[in-house]
């Protein structure tokens, strides 16, 4: 079971294992605002329901930047390939670098957008100027948002979309 942290101003922070959660509760850091009715754990005094939601009475200072890898990328450009502007599957999509790595461009924010696999294969090693199909936008590093560090499960509780949306 896991649980959704926020910080003092209701923000969502991220999602932690409930032990985590349990600790941050018992030492006084967070208040529940949500509990599992039907999960309990014992103490020799005392029973606890599980947190389904926790509030940290302090800052959020965990708040750290977006992740780089392919996922983030494709959330980034909202899993729509930069070239042809269609939208894909995450299956259907790869990471094209706009200046080719075999030419010495590098992985990062700036150098790396979704493509498709038919846009990206007839992009090929050719360099940004060679291709004739343009990037509809700059590929810039990504702001913090929830949205992107907080990937709710299946079997997660529903309620959280409430504070992640
Ligand atoms: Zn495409």
């Amino acid at each position: 079971m896991r649980t959704l942290l926020l910080d003092n101003t209701f923000l969502p922070v991220k999602i932690v294992a409930w032990e985590k959660a349990m600790l941050l509760f018992l030492t006084g850091r967070a208040e529940v605002i949500e509990e599992y009715s039907d999960l309990q754990i014992r103490s020799p005094r005392q029973t606890f329901n599980l947190p389904k939601i926790l509030r940290l009475f302090s800052r959020n200072r965990s708040r750290q930047e977006v992740k780089f890898n392919r996922y983030n990328v494709f959330l980034r450009d909202n899993f729509t390939c930069q070239y042809c502007e269609k939208r894909f599957l995450q299956r259907e999509l790869t990471i094209d670098h706009v200046w080719p790595r075999s030419k010495g461009g590098k992985s990062d924010w700036e150098n790396v957008v979704t493509s498709c696999s038919t846009c990206n294969h007839k992009k090929g090693n050719k360099l940004p100027n060679e291709f004739h199909l343009k990037l509809k936008r700059k590929p810039v590093r990504p702001k913090w948002t929830p949205r992107l560090n907080l990937k709710p499960k299946d079997d997660d509780p529903d309620e959280w979309n409430n504070w992640i949306a």
